[in-house]
């Protein structure tokens, strides 16, 4: 099948970027899979430094064929130079490392990384560290997500993103970053095929396509507003409970092999 055909038939939809309860999301993740149904054809649970979340998701998802919908295992890993999408996951991927080693490990373990919104204002890396964005031409990502739609003036850093892909080429993705189901699908990646693999590789092929499914308008922004708030309260209480709890395990030695 020539280029053209395939980009034809891009009929699949993917929201590639979506957080559950098990980090800042408002909904579990049997919720999300229910809400993703009719929506889009696969959904990217990609919790902060977590695949619990999407584990659950893509159980629940395997166990309800007839909802149509597959779920891919993600994390959004948080590099020193900002966030990055670890997708095709099977184990949780360290966060606090540079975004190079962060890449080799997802890559080490089959998945594909993806630089999450490299022009957002807030790109989550550590202080003193380059961003992900200025480090990217010369970083083996599989593709960048030129379209995220988590709040009004995304098109700006969406539009950044895109100039800057004019001349990088990489392959593309979109999501919604949905920390609530209303905002789920508000941005797909297009690809020929229906489901993960096929997702996967076109991903590899670079033939998706990102795609904004959202008009923001007046009436939308009291609820975008409230939601945006209750997000920003369950951001703030994860990473306090974040400081708290070593990642991935706090480190208690055994009492019991201490003294003996
Ligand atoms: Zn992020
Ligand atoms: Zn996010």
């Amino acid at each position: 099948m020539g280029t053209h055909a395939a980009l034809a038939q891009a009929a699949g939809r993917a929201d590639l970027h979506v957080h559950s309860s098990w980090s800042d999301g408002a909904q579990e993740p049997e919720t999300i899979v229910r809400a993703a149904a009719g929506r889009v054809d696969v959904v990217a649970i990609t919790d902060h430094d977590e695949i619990q979340g999407a584990l659950r998701a893509r159980a629940f998802a395997r166990a309800h064929p007839e909802l149509r919908v597959e779920v891919v295992v993600g994390a959004e890993i948080s590099t020193l130079n900002g966030h990055l999408l670890g997708l095709y996951l099977e184990a949780p991927v360290e966060p606090g490392r540079p975004a190079a080693e962060t890449i080799a490990r997802v890559h080490g373990q089959g998945g594909l990384a993806v630089a999450a919104h490299p022009f957002h204002p807030y790109r989550g890396g550590a202080r003193g560290h380059r961003t992900l964005a200025s480090l990217l031409p010369d970083l083996p990502v599989d593709a960048i997500e030129v379209v995220n739609n988590a709040g009004v003036w995304s098109w700006l850093y969406n539009a950044w993103a895109a100039t800057r892909n004019v001349e990088w080429l990489f392959p593309v993705t979109a999501g919604s970053d949905a920390h609530d189901v209303w905002y789920l699908g508000s941005a797909v990646t297009r690809f020929p095929g229906r489901d993960a693999q096929a997702l996967r590789r076109a991903l590899l092929a670079g033939r998706t396509r990102a795609q904004v499914d959202w008009r923001w308008s007046a009436d939308k922004l009291p609820r975008h507003l409230h939601l945006q708030l209750k997000s920003l309260v369950r951001f703030l209480a994860l990473g306090h409970r974040r400081r708290r709890l070593a990642w991935p395990e706090p480190a208690v030695p055994s009492l019991t092999r201490r003294v003996t």
